[in-house]
């Protein structure tokens, strides 16, 4: 899933959070929190500026271009352990809630990468690939210029469950974010 899909069920995350825990919390403190529901929504995915830095090349799928989900940016039970000690530390209910964030958004976007691509879930008992869909073995990703990789990207996406997914992600987080 691209960032703005990441983004809205960050988003779709953190409103639903408020909703069902019912944080004794100002309006500000409120919007701050679906701030950072959106943010941990799609941090997962920073490591891609690490691997852009790191191979200086624009690919993040496909053939040359190591998947940055073996980072550990992208090891759930890392996230998992930095909401609960917030959650545990926090004095209040807005650090509370920012903690239940931390996980909730951050696992959110592993949900969502573990359809097509796959995430490790049991990292670091285990550094197998978990998804859906199975479809990482072929992301083949060609084109040689830019315009020609994300051509054939753009290809290969649009036949992915994640793609229509998203649209549906975004399409969801926009209603809500208009009507409430
Ligand atoms: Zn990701």
């Amino acid at each position: 899933m691209l960032p703005p899909g990441h983004i809205a069920a960050g988003f779709l995350t953190a409103k639903a959070l408020l909703h069902f825990i019912h944080p004794n919390l100002s309006v500000a403190q409120q919007q701050s929190l679906l701030c950072w529901g959106m943010f941990f929504g799609a941090a997962p995915d920073l490591d891609l500026i690490y691997n852009f830095l790191k191979l200086k090349s624009y690919r993040i799928a496909g053939k040359g271009a190591p998947s940055h989900r073996k980072y550990l940016s992208h090891a759930p039970i890392l996230w998992l352990i930095a909401g609960l000690t917030v959650y545990f530390l926090a004095q209040d209910d807005y650090y509370r809630t920012f903690g239940l964030l931390i996980w909730l958004g951050s696992w959110t976007h592993f949900v969502l990468d573990s359809i097509d691509y796959g995430i490790m879930w049991l990292w670091p008992f285990s550094t197998k690939f978990y998804s859906l869909r199975n479809r990482q073995a072929d992301v083949e990703i060609g084109g040689s210029s830019f315009i020609g990789y994300l051509w054939s990207f753009a290809k290969i996406y649009s036949k992915a469950l994640t793609f229509y997914l998203e649209i549906i992600i975004i399409i969801s987080a926009l209603i809500i974010f208009m009507r409430y």
